[in-house]
């Protein structure tokens, strides 16, 4: 009855692929389809090489306000985290400018960031960091100016005191976010930080 029940759910409401929006009854996160295409890396600090099914992911989630992709992703980057198990108190999402995220409705490094931190058991500090210039997208600028773009952008904020953080993001491209989130945590007082992103770019790609 109960398989049936399910069943019956599943063809009302089949659950969509993240990656090609298609219906889907695979068992994964993504379809039969694009999981095959799918580019696990062989950095620990990512879980997918960028582009393919897992681009198109990200840019459901980031841009069409798909943030119901958040827990899927999330949970996606959660089998990959056990790197940092024991390693890490808490879990730092890369913030948003507060602007910013009012317009989208909400934070995607955050939703990430929580199926991270539950796999790891500690928790995930939503506020540890602070977004004091609302910079320009990185997605256009080239390598130098990314940097300047985003120097001094983060500031650390009501970090209760953790000294061991995982800092999330989506997106790795020059690292250059990474680098100053990364910065602002020691000036709040961490000393050890470890990142991890849903997808990084390769170099080749990162202009
Ligand atoms: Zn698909």
């Amino acid at each position: 009855m109960r398989a049936i029940l399910d069943g019956l759910l599943t063809l009302m409401a089949p659950r969509r692929c993240p990656g090609c929006d298609e219906a889907t009854r695979s068992s994964g996160v993504f379809c039969d389809s694009c999981t095959v295409l799918l580019e696990l890396t062989s950095d620990p600090s990512a879980v997918f090489e960028y582009g393919g099914p897992v681009a198109d992911a990200i840019q459901r989630f980031k841009y069409d306000g798909r943030s119901d992709l958040g827990a899927a992703l999330g949970s996606l980057m959660a089998t990959g985290a056990h790197p940092w198990a024991d390693k890490v108190d808490a879990v730092v999402p890369v913030p948003l400018h507060w602007r910013r995220r009012r317009s989208r409705g909400y934070d995607q490094a955050a939703l990430l960031a929580k199926p991270v931190a539950r796999s790891l058991a500690v928790p995930v500090v939503l506020r540890g960091l602070r977004r004091v210039r609302n910079t320009p997208s990185q997605v256009d600028l080239p390598h130098r100016e990314r940097q300047q773009n985003i120097a001094g952008a983060f500031a650390p904020w009501r970090l209760r005191g953790v000294r061991r953080v995982l800092l999330v993001d989506d997106v790795r491209t020059t690292g250059a976010t990474l680098r100053a989130a990364s910065e602002a945590l020691r000036a709040g007082g961490v000393s050890e930080m470890h990142t991890f992103v849903l997808a990084a770019r390769v170099l080749a790609q990162a202009a």
